[in-house]
């Protein structure tokens, strides 16, 4: 089931398309598609690059001691992993954690941007090079590599939604070294203002709306 812009239109099309895919070469030494998980009313996406052993066993993203590093800063600077999207540029794990070639991450493209399509994100927080060029390149942005755009918000449009992106590192590439995770920390701490600032916001627009409306407000 695709929309006009041959996009899934449905969260279960989707996830069962991605499960069988053979769009790539990658699904040919998977053990298990990583279609993404997380709640699919967040206005929160965070992206990564690809499955690694531990999530291509499992069928979940970020499940490793990456994912174990990711969901600690997040939940350290106050942002909860299961209210969030989390999800990568490919859905199957590159033989050896290799990086995805460009024609695999292109085939992929098309679950990336249903994702974004049916999310509809106010902030897409990406981890690592490749995430952040494949979404910089998706809203026809230039990327020039992580650690240069990381720690600052973008806005970008992407599927036609305004979108925040702010980059940060792979926490893979933190895992074991204290500078890199000092930076994740500070970039997560970025994310988690920005989270406050979209949640009083839409508190506000939704308060506004139910507010009783007295005399006052059709004469102004
Ligand atoms: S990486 Fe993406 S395009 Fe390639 S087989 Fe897996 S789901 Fe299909």
């Amino acid at each position: 089931m695709t929309n006009t812009n041959n996009l899934f239109s449905s969260w279960e099309v989707l996830e069962e398309e991605i499960r069988r895919c053979v769009r790539c070469p990658l699904h040919r030494s998977r053990k298990n598609a990583v279609p993404g998980e997380g709640n699919k009313k967040s206005v929160v996406m965070f992206i990564g690059e690809a499955p690694g052993a531990t999530e291509d066993e499992m069928g979940r993203p970020f499940v490793g001691a990456a994912g174990k590093l990711l969901t600690m800063i997040m939940e350290s600077v106050g942002i909860s992993r299961e209210g969030v999207y989390i999800t990568n540029v490919v859905k199957c794990r590159p033989p050896g954690n290799r990086e995805p070639k460009d024609d695999e991450i292109e085939a992929c493209s098309i679950f990336l941007k249903s994702q974004i399509a049916l999310l509809k994100p106010k902030l897409i927080v990406t981890l690592g090079n490749i995430a952040g060029k494949t979404v910089f390149s998706m809203g026809k942005r230039e990327w020039v590599g992580v650690m240069k755009m990381r720690g600052k918000r973008y806005e970008l449009t992407i599927q036609g939604i305004q979108i925040h992106v702010i980059p940060t590192l792979h926490p893979a590439a933190a895992l074991y070294n204290p500078q890199l995770r000092s930076m994740l920390e500070s970039d997560m701490k970025l994310v988690k203002s920005f989270i406050d600032e979209i949640t009083s916001s839409m508190k506000s627009s939704t308060s506004d709306k139910t507010k009783p409306r007295t005399l006052l407000d059709y004469i102004k």
